[in-house]
């Protein structure tokens, strides 16, 4: 069995990108610019916006963080996002989501410039991914491709299964797996909370993504002997053995799966801080594009 190492791909990532920076200023060009909205005062978002912010200093990049109080109005967001738009300084541009309820995160998505939709959550960044046209592609599917890449993961004919059917994770790698592309060209069954038979389906898998959001969902009699498993989920569970009183868990029983696995993403380790720098990735893109 081999880790899928995405703490290790992901700084071996943001050296690359720290290098093209390097190159970027050498050139007379400018750093590349993220822009962050952050609404509100949820933790969980707290803590990824800082996340961000802190690898935009590792590699070299300007960042922005623009805060926003949960009762700000959806015209007051929409407008704090038209003068960024409008701001050529600023390559790339996310809100952080879940936005609260009052805001409609459809129209905020809508009015983020495509040019500058790092997150690739925008319909015409989602349509050219489906298209296969040049696009940003939504950071957390684009660091699963980036790890199968890596990793040189055999994907050409595979029986590849997504549980879960989300705008940002489920749907997109569902469409990234059915490419006529490498990594791609798998046989893809996406299944969500109406589907039936789910463990005989996974069972089929050589490739299981699975991206549900519920602790240790997949068990090891639900996956076949060499699969390779990319377990996006994240839940936070009480622990009395950390400090802060919880730890991070996956939607896969890693102890059982990983024995059968013959290769597996850790977590926390793996497709989390892949996702980060792939958000890097795409404000490179972002920056490079207009010069
Ligand atoms: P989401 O929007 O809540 O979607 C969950 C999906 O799972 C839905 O399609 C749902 O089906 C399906 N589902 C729920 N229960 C199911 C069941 N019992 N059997 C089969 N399918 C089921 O979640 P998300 O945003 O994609 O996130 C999923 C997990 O990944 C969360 O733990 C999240 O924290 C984590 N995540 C991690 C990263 C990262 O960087 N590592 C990034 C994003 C998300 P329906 O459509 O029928 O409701």
């Amino acid at each position: 069995m081999i880790i899928l190492d995405g703490k290790k791909t992901s700084n071996d990532i943001k050296d690359e990108i720290a290098k093209e920076v390097d190159v970027l200023l050498l050139n007379g060009g400018k750093k590349p610019h993220l822009a962050a909205i952050l609404v509100g005062d949820n933790g969980a978002s707290e803590t990824y916006v800082s996340a961000k912010v802190k690898a935009c200093n590792r590699v070299g990049f300007n960042s922005t963080l623009i805060r926003l109080p949960e009762n700000v109005s959806e015209e007051q967001l929409i407008e704090e996002i038209s003068v960024i738009n409008q701001n050529d300084d600023i390559d790339g541009l996310i809100v952080q989501l879940p936005l609260p309820n009052h805001i409609d995160e459809k129209k905020i998505v809508n009015t983020i410039e495509v040019n500058k939709d790092v997150d690739g959550f925008h319909p015409m960044n989602i349509g050219n991914m489906t298209l296969n046209l040049p696009s940003f592609i939504p950071a957390t599917p684009a660091g699963i491709i980036e790890l199968l890449d890596r990793y040189s993961i055999d994907t050409v004919g595979k029986s590849c299964v997504v549980i879960g059917r989300s705008h940002i994770v489920g749907l997109p790698i569902s469409i990234l797996m059915s490419r006529n592309n490498y990594p791609g060209n798998s046989t893809v069954t996406l299944v969500h909370s109406r589907s039936k038979n789910i463990k005989d389906i996974c069972r089929n898998a050589d490739i299981l993504i699975v991206a549900l959001g519920k602790a240790n969902f997949v068990t090891s009699d639900m996956v076949k002997e060499g699969v390779c498993v990319i377990d996006v989920g994240i839940t936070r569970i009480p622990s009395d053995t950390t400090k802060s009183g919880w730890r991070l868990v996956g939607d896969v029983d890693f102890q059982q799966v990983s024995k059968k696995s013959s290769y597996i993403t850790p977590v926390p380790g793996g497709v989390g801080p892949m996702t980060i720098a792939m958000l890097l990735k795409n404000t490179l893109l972002a920056s490079k594009s207009k010069i």
